[in-house]
């Protein structure tokens, strides 16, 4: 036990009051990452669908493309073969001419009818594009609001923060520099916790019963009094 003077003992539960708010806003401020990452979760989301937009419909349309240039071919493969009908003498050469192009007409048309349905799909696929293209524009304008506020929060902290830290080094100048060596040594091997009062006859930091005869010199707020237990510095807090 050290005896100081009250003032001292004031000083120590204010600079232990700036360092608990300190470590709230710290805390505060390491959530800050997790939080901008859950809500750029939907963001992500419509980004995704989107891009799995445009991949088919890419897809479509080098197919389309793809049924275009098959189509153009057997065309020419036609266009070659009815050339050759004035050329041709035997009956027999021209029906077996006629029956080529018949199986070539009927691969035009099977094509033909290809290009429709995928024209339809590129169609749908099209709107699908344009519906996702609109939700990612919705969600990044949502996240950069919600980003925003939350980066005009942690602003706020900060300015909290440099206000605490010059709070508590002018606190700190006040105090006895064998006090504060030891208040640090608590602080940084007590959870950020080394002055604490008493309720009902115990320890705050550890819940220890005080012994009532150290609880009466507690009380009077003149000493540093250390818990048996955890060591922290005991102060009395009238309720
Ligand atoms: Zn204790």
């Amino acid at each position: 036990m050290e005896y100081i003077s009250n003032d001292q003992l004031k000083l120590l539960i204010q600079i232990q009051e700036k360092d608990s708010y300190i470590s709230e806003i710290v805390d505060k401020q390491k959530t800050i990452p997790d939080i901008l990452a859950s809500i750029k979760g939907n963001l992500d989301k419509a980004q995704a669908e989107l891009s799995n937009a445009n991949q088919e419909y890419d897809k479509a349309s080098k197919d389309r493309r793809d049924l275009e240039g098959e189509l153009k071919s057997t065309e020419d493969k036609i266009r070659k073969l009815k050339e050759r009908i004035p050329e041709i003498k035997k009956n027999t050469e021209y029906h077996a001419l006629l029956k080529e192009i018949t199986v070539f007409e009927k691969e035009k048309s099977d094509i033909e009818e290809k290009i429709l349905i995928l024209l339809e799909k590129l169609d749908t696929l099209k709107d699908v594009k344009s519906k996702e293209e609109h939700t990612v524009k919705e969600e990044e304008t949502k996240f950069l609001e919600k980003k925003g506020k939350i980066e005009a929060d942690f602003n706020h902290l900060s300015n909290n923060l440099k206000e605490l830290e010059s709070q508590k080094a002018s606190l700190s100048a006040l105090i006895d520099t064998k006090i504060l060596a030891e208040y640090n040594r608590l602080i940084h091997t007590r959870r950020g916790l080394a002055v604490v009062s008493i309720q009902n006859e115990h320890c705050l930091g550890c819940h220890i019963r005080i012994p009532p005869q150290i609880f009466s010199e507690i009380r009077k707020n003149d000493k540093i009094i250390s818990c048996l237990s955890c060591q922290r510095i005991l102060y009395w807090k009238p309720a």
